[in-house]
């Protein structure tokens, strides 16, 4: 399949040009059918690898635990992977675009390559649609994908990202951790207690039970095994 390519601005200095980067992987699998999501969309920090604030060291990248498992279950079901990732490090002026994707090449040596990555590069004063809870980078990963939003799932470890997903139309599953505060586990409408019991419910579950509207989903905490 042939794609267009990625425009490659040059090297970050001073305003972020509005939009998300995009980065391309390679083809992916058709969209799944039946009772799969046409896609599954992953946070990066605190989500697939360690948070490690405003990081673009590539030999700082750690993977959170079950995340090998967890991505490569859904490949293994045809489902093709992506990231959403804010990094506000750009806007801030602590990271460059060369730093993330040095972290982005690192991330898919440990994790095999996404089909999508969109990455916000903007801070919370730029008022950008990408950043998360915005659902920008959802809906552009979900483009590039062309899948319908309401078919993709998003797994994340704050409430921002469950927020975004919301405001896409897709489904959000929450992966907290020890950071994770109380309010936005309790407003999640999924929870699941690691990365693979997420991909597990969302492999296993029927995909039209999703609300458009964050934190009215029916609790699935059953199925995936939490308490
Ligand atoms: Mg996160
Ligand atoms: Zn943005």
């Amino acid at each position: 399949m042939t794609r267009p390519a990625t425009p490659h601005p040059p090297e970050a200095r001073g305003p972020a040009p509005p939009g998300p980067w995009l980065f391309d992987g390679p083809a992916a699998p058709r969209p799944a059918r039946g009772a799969l999501p046409a896609a599954v969309i992953f946070d990066l920090d605190g989500t697939l690898v360690v948070d490690v604030p405003y990081n673009g060291d590539p030999a700082r990248v750690a993977l959170m635990p079950s995340a090998r498992e967890a991505v490569a279950a859904v490949r293994a079901a045809g489902v093709p992977v992506g990231v959403v990732s804010n990094q506000s490090g750009v806007a801030r002026g602590l990271l460059t675009r060369r730093q993330v994707e040095a972290v982005r090449d690192r991330v898919e040596e440990l994790l095999g390559p996404f089909a999508v990555w969109a990455v916000c590069p903007h801070g919370p004063g730029d008022h950008c649609g990408c950043r998360k809870p915005a659902p920008g980078l959802v809906l552009a990963a979900c483009a590039r994908l062309g899948v319908r939003p309401a078919h993709a799932a998003v797994v994340g470890d704050i409430g921002a990202d469950l927020a975004a997903a919301g405001a896409a139309g897709a489904r959000g599953i929450l992966v907290p951790t020890p950071v994770t505060r109380p309010e936005e586990v309790a407003a999640a409408g999924t929870t699941a207690p690691d990365l693979l019991a997420a991909v597990r419910l969302l492999l296993s579950a029927p995909p039209t039970a999703h609300p458009a509207r964050p934190g009215a989903a029916v609790s699935l905490d059953r199925a995936a095994g939490a308490s």
